[in-house]
Order: structure tokens, then C-alpha cells, then sequence
């Protein structure tokens, strides 16, 4: 069994077919990077995995348990799921460490100080632990991301999925980024990352999946992707990048 599971997976926005019979595994602690065109699919794989949209057929799979299912505990499910995407969506009126603690308190009833000493440490393995208490229109659009993963990780999260975190930032802020990510994939965390940083999928992925009008047309690990894909969609794919 793997961590998480796609399953025969498709979904609809009404007439329009976007993931088209999506089967895909992540073992733990697998860093699996999706790439793709524009419209590819590769934003709603993730809002399915994260339960923010519904399929039509196929199961999602959390460690075994179906996170499609209509009966599945969503509010259980999404706390094992953490997400980060392109906008940091931080609450404007919360200081950073206020943005950490609020879920772990109201969805989880952790006590105000246990909650802040975690928030403290996250906001340390995020390269934050002078801004707690600055308010997000105070911190660069790079410090509003790491805190936005740090918020994402108070859940403790059993799989981190993360949608062109970095496309929204100064290119001077991608890297520090990029690095909070590469110490939570070095850390074990098992991910989910459509980027456009290919050195990032070449170093940090474990896996490079490709998607092209919501099918996987390939699924390879860095090494072979870069140098040797077996689909004619990634040679295209790739010889429009350099
Ligand atoms: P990507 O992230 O690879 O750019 P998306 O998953 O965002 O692709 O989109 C895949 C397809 O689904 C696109 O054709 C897009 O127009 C369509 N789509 C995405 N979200 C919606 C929505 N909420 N309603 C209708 N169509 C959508
Ligand atoms: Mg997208």
C-alpha cells in the first residue's frame, strides 16, 4: 500500500473531462514532482487529493483509508493533507504566529502554549523566528509562503501538497523558498509539487510526472526524464524548455 493513492481517477467540471482515468501511487516519503502545459490538470489532481473538489469515478486513497468516498471524514482527512498554493492566503489581521496556531487550536483543541511553542519551532525550521509577530503585509511575499508552509505543518500533515508555491514571487525570493521545501523533502515529508523550477525536480524529485490533457504521459524519475523519456509528449515537452 502506498501513502496515497489515485485510483482509476476522474473528474468533470461539468462537460469538460480533466482528469481522464488518473492512476498514480506516492509511497512515503516520496517527493513526486508534477509538471505540465497550462490547463493540464495538474492544480486539480491536487485540489482532489486535498478533498477541496469531488471526482465523478475512481477512489483517492490516504494510507488505505478512501479520501473520495461520500462518507469519508473530511475534516479528519484535510488535516492529514496540507496544502500550499501560489497566493499565501494568510489572514491579514493575524501576526505569523497567530496564523500557525489558529487551526492546531480550533480543530484540534490544542492548549494556547503548546500551540505557540510549536508554532515557535516551526516558524525556526522555516527561517522565521524573529517574525512572529509581524503581521503578513509586513513580510516579503517569500516570508508569507514559508509561513504558509509552517501553518500547513501545524496539522502535522501525513502529505504535503504544494501548487506553484513559488510562482507569485520576485525571482530573488524563489530561493528561500525552494529551500524550505528541499529540508522538508530531505526531512522525510512525503510531497506533492507542481513547480516550473526544474532544478528543483531534478535535485529534490524523486519522480517527475508529466501531464498533458489530464492524463499522466509520464512518470519517470529526474535522471531519465531529463535525459531519456519514453513519451514522444515529454521529448516536446522538454525541447520547449531549453
Ligand atoms: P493546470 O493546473 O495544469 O494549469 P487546472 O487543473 O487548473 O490545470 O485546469 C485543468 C482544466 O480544468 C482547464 O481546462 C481549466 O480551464 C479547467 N478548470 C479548472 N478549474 C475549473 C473550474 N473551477 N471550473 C471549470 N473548469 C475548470
Ligand atoms: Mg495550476
Amino acid at each position: 500500500m502506498s501513502l496515497l493513492e489515485f485510483d482509476g481517477v476522474n473528474k468533470y467540471y461539468g462537460e469538460t473531462h480533466v482528469l481522464k482515468d488518473i492512476d498514480l501511487n506516492v509511497e512515503e516519503q516520496e517527493v513526486c514532482v508534477v509538471i505540465g502545459p497550462s490547463g493540464s490538470g495538474k492544480s486539480t489532481l491536487l485540489r482532489c487529493a486535498n478533498r477541496l473538489e469531488e471526482i465523478q469515478s475512481g477512489e483517492i486513497r490516504l494510507d488505505g483509508q478512501s479520501l473520495s468516498a461520500p462518507n469519508a471524514d473530511i475534516n479528519y482527512l484535510r488535516q492529514q493533507v496540507g496544502m500550499v498554493f501560489q497566493s499565501f492566503n494568510l489572514f491579514p489581521h493575524k501576526t505569523a504566529l497567530e496564523n500557525i496556531t489558529l487551526a492546531p487550536r480550533k480543530v484540534r483543541g490544542v492548549p494556547k502554549g503548546e500551540g505557540n511553542q510549536r508554532a515557535r519551532d516551526l516558524l525556526a525550521d522555516v527561517g522565521l523566528e524573529t517574525q512572529a509577530d509581524s503581521y503578513p503585509n509586513q513580510l516579503s511575499g517569500g516570508q508569507q509562503q514559508r509561513v504558509a508552509i509552517a501553518r500547513a505543518l501545524a496539522m502535522d500533515p501525513k502529505v504535503m501538497l504544494f501548487d506553484e508555491v513559488t510562482s507569485a514571487l520576485d525571482p530573488e525570493l524563489v530561493g528561500e523558498v525552494l529551500g524550505v521545501m528541499r529540508n522538508l523533502a530531505e526531512g522525510g515529508m512525503t510531497m506533492m509539487v507542481v513547480t516550473h523550477e526544474m532544478d528543483f525536480a531534478r535535485e529534490v524529485g524523486d519522480r517527475i510526472i508529466l501531464m498533458a490533457d489530464g492524463h499522466i504521459v509520464e512518470d519517470s524519475p529526474p535522471k531519465k526524464f531529463f535525459s531519456d523519456p519514453d513519451s514522444e509528449r515529454a521529448k516536446t515537452f522538454l525541447s520547449k524548455m531549453l
